[in-house]
């Protein structure tokens, strides 16, 4: 039963999808410079605005000290009985012009550090000293913003016509004779800033769209060639493996599209060995069974016949039954070798005495065409391999070695070993083998002469069950041949099981 995927799952999936990566990474890209930008220019135009404001109204300023020494407003106001109410009406009416323009307070200071005029009334006749006044009492103007509160303060000093030197500065001779300290609201700039904050928002905001919609089109067209792969291994999987997949697009997606490829052409090439594998074991299975049925209609359609034709017809049966069993024995074995490494069952073998054995078993079949059978070796052979598997290799070799041979011929075997490999090479003075046949003869079902070796009960299984149980012991097996003058199988085994 199918089981469907968790929602969280998917969610992650899809966060995993590239084309959302994408998506995200330009977004990203597209939309955090223009962010900075916005805060770049507001903040960079808060900097201007507060050192314009400062240095307009610092001029303004320098003219107010300026009227503030010729009208002797400090002497005169500093002294309540020297009050001059002419020309004090005046400077009053420009320092409240002052603070109404520039939505601020004016206070002026005199050198005893007493409040003489302060726009908002407050704090007339009472002492002032901070920092920035006593640093204006040496000459020198100051301007500190306060964003958090909202104004900007600012001292200039009041210096005497006589001794007054360039603007801001002071000389040895100059007096300063009083200080004037402004306060003045940043509403202005403030109430700028927040429009330029307005349309820069509603400008990022159209931005984020335009770069939403670009960033989801080009994530799209880059991520085109994966989905174009991806529809295409869909198909492939659906079943339609006879073309190769082409998909043009990256030279990675051109990779992957090799790659695939080469796996559906290996898929292909199995899927071809399988059937042809098929098609084999039915024929060969076939053959046994159309002579015994050809042998028992025969019996059935004569009536009254006598009994060694019976007999005879039997012995012929059962042969056919035997070669039946002979080839499912051998596709059951040569199933076995299909199976894992880890399916052997490796054990210490002699294996003198298991060729000795197996020449025991076979020296009969030898002996009805007359062929000797000749065993050498110099030294016991111990060797880490699966018996059973091991025995088919040899019985195999030197039954086809007795099998393909000529009457009165001969067959050697020879076992050797050195430190790592053990060899055993089955020679015969046989047939032979064509050299074009010696390609094919580990095949399944391959036989050289296939009326020939059906006549001496090959089923073209053997060396292909022998060639798999070397390879499963990391051996090797090579052949050499001369037609009519015989053949010589060279086997080498480690003597060490290598496992994996
Ligand atoms: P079979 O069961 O027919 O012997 P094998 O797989 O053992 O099948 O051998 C394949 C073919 O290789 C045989 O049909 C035979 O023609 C050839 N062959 C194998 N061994 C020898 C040999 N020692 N001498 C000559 N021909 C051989």
């Amino acid at each position: 039963m199918k089981r469907e995927m968790p929602e969280f799952l998917k969610e992650f999936l899809f966060a995993r999808s590239l084309r959302l990566r994408l998506f995200v990474i330009l977004l990203i890209m597209g939309i955090v410079p223009g962010i900075l930008m916005r805060h770049g220019i507001v903040e960079n135009y808060e900097e201007r605005a507060v050192e314009q404001r400062v240095a307009t109204v610092q001029n303004q300023l320098m003219i107010v000290a300026n009227h503030l020494i010729s009208n002797n407003y400090l002497t005169n106001y500093g002294n309540p009985n020297m009050q001059s109410m002419a020309s004090g009406e005046v400077i009053e009416a420009e320092l409240e012009m002052l603070s109404n323009l520039y939505e601020g307070r004016v206070i002026i200071i005199g050198s005893n550090f007493k409040v003489i005029k302060d726009t908002y009334g407050i704090s007339e006749g009472k002492i002032l000293i901070s920092e920035a006044v006593v640093k204006c009492f040496k000459g020198q103007n100051t301007s500190r913003y306060n964003p958090e509160h909202g104004y900007i303060e600012m001292t200039t000093p009041i210096i005497s016509a006589t001794n007054r030197s360039a603007e801001g500065g002071s000389d040895s001779s100059s007096v300063v004779q009083g200080v004037m300290l402004t306060s003045i609201s940043n509403e202005a700039i403030v109430s700028t800033m927040e429009v330029l904050n307005r349309k820069a928002v509603i400008l990022e905001a159209l931005m984020v769209i335009v770069i939403a919609a670009v960033a989801f089109i080009t994530a799209n067209l880059i991520a085109q060639p994966l989905n174009r792969v991806t529809e295409a291994v869909k198909m492939a999987r659906a079943g339609h493996t006879d073309e190769s997949i082409e998909v043009a697009g990256y030279s990675e997606t051109v990779q992957i599209v090799n790659s695939f490829n080469e796996v559906l052409a290996q898929m292909r090439s199995l899927d071809d060995t399988r059937q042809e594998f098929v098609a084999n074991v039915s024929h060969e299975l076939k053959t046994p069974m159309a002579s015994l049925k050809v042998l028992a209609d025969s019996l059935l359609t004569q009536d009254n016949l006598p009994v060694e034709i019976y007999r005879e017809f039997m012995e012929d049966m059962v042969s056919e039954i035997d070669r039946e069993n002979q080839i499912i024995t051998d596709l059951l074995a040569l199933v076995k070798m299909d199976k894992k490494e880890q399916d052997l069952s490796i054990t210490i073998l002699n294996m003198n005495d298991l060729v000795e054995l197996i020449l025991k078993r076979l020296r009969p079949l030898a002996r009805k065409k007359d062929i000797e059978v000749i065993f050498e070796s110099d030294r016991r052979v111990m060797a880490e391999v699966d018996e059973v598997k091991m025995s088919l290799v040899v019985s195999n070799l030197v039954e086809n070695a007795i099998k393909y041979n000529k009457e009165h011929g001969w067959v050697k075997v020879i076992l050797n070993a050195d430190h790592q490999f053990f060899t055993l090479e089955v020679c015969d003075s046989g047939l032979g083998i064509p050299e074009e046949a010696l390609a094919h003869i580990y095949e399944r079902f391959y036989r050289v002469d296939k009326s020939h070796s059906r006549e001496i009960g090959g089923t073209g299984l053997g060396l292909a069950i022998t060639k798999k149980a070397i390879l499963l012991h990391k051996g090797s097996i090579t052949v050499t041949s001369r037609e009519g003058e015989g053949t010589s199988f060279l086997v080498k085994v480690p003597l060490s099981y290598i496992a994996g």
